[in-house]
């Protein structure tokens, strides 16, 4: 498809350059047809006016004639010699133009298969659980509503990948559609950390929050999520009785924000996938069942990537991990 594009958008290009190229060949070949005609006539009438008694010898036409077919055969291999390099850069041009619009339905494609497979697996699993209890004949009231009740779970799960791949999508919209304003970082930290509070509470961890009121140019409601995935994962994966902090610092050109937990930690062979759609880590999954989708800190990177800042993470297995978010002052 993208070739037919490609060669679809370097004939276009070449029609263009070709028009052009033409047009300016037919212009000049006037141009130098007349000069030249005129030249001669002149040439002849001064002839004329110098032995007014010989008569000169007439317009030599053919020397003329010559003259035109040499520039003809010279706008001709201009023109070849056009067609023909113009032909290659155009190819490689088209090759350019086409490419981040190839990247990108590739991504889009890449997401919808990624996004259909997540789905399908507990829709498979609700299905053959359905199937099995209709087929039951001593199926009972107190079995059925347990059914329902284990299918309400699985649906909750759906709606909330669901929910997640609808805010993957929306971040990943180009910056142009985002609004930045200045943010007062203390204010939107402390809403993450309320959103959390209650997950922290159940888990008996402490929120130890050291933040300053910095002013930066941010979307608010991007960075409040931003915060609260790198809370609530802190949260989620950290036993209970611990602490989770978070805190601000300040270098020259950028803000740091740093979450650190005493969780269970991500194994260096994770730490470079972490980031990806759907990754999940062995210990996560083993450790915390089957709570997450692997698409919080994709959300969370593709935020930090929209206020052109950067996310960094250092982690010990069984010690916790520190998550440092680069946010540019400028
Ligand atoms: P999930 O919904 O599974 O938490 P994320 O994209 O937020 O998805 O995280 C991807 C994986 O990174 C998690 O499955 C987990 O293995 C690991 N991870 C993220 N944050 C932490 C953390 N604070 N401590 C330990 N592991 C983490």
């Amino acid at each position: 498809m993208f070739q037919k594009a490609r060669i679809k958008l370097t004939a276009w290009y070449l029609l263009i350059i070709m028009f052009i190229s033409i047009s300016f060949s037919l212009v000049i070949f006037q141009l130098i047809n007349t000069e030249v005609t005129r030249f001669a006539q002149s040439q002849h009438i001064r002839n004329q006016l110098r032995s007014p008694v010989f008569p000169p010898p007439p317009i030599d036409t053919d020397l003329l004639n010559e003259i035109r077919r040499r520039i003809t055969n010279s706008l001709l291999f201009l023109n070849g010699s056009i067609f023909v390099i113009s032909g290659g850069l155009s190819y490689f041009l088209a090759g350019k133009t086409l490419r981040p619009i190839k990247d990108m339905v590739e991504e889009q494609n890449q997401f919808v298969s990624d996004s259909s497979h997540e789905i399908r697996t507990p829709l498979t699993s609700l299905k053959s659980a359905f199937e099995v209890n209709l087929r039951d004949p001593d199926l009972n009231i107190k079995q059925a509503r347990n059914l329902i009740s284990e299918s309400i779970v699985e649906v909750n799960k759906l709606q909330s990948l669901s929910d997640q791949l609808l805010l993957l999508a929306q971040y990943q919209k180009p910056n142009n559609y985002i609004k930045f304003e200045n943010v007062f970082l203390k204010k939107t930290i402390l809403q993450s950390v309320s959103q959390v509070k209650p997950l922290a509470k159940i888990k008996n961890i402490q929120l130890k929050v050291k933040v300053h009121d910095y002013k930066i140019n941010a979307n608010p409601h991007n960075l409040k999520e931003l915060f609260t995935i790198l809370l609530d994962n802190a949260i989620k994966y950290t036993p209970n009785n611990k602490v989770v902090q978070i805190e601000t610092r300040k270098t020259d050109r950028s803000i740091l924000i740093i979450v650190k937990d005493q969780g269970i930690g991500i194994d260096k062979k994770d730490l470079p996938h972490i980031f990806d759609r759907f990754y999940r880590a062995d210990s996560a999954r083993s450790k915390q069942g089957k709570n997450g989708f692997g698409l919080g800190l994709s959300i969370a990177q593709k935020i930090v990537r929209q206020h052109r800042g950067d996310i960094k993470v250092e982690s010990v297995p069984q010690k916790g991990s520190i998550f440092t978010v680069h946010l540019p002052l400028k």
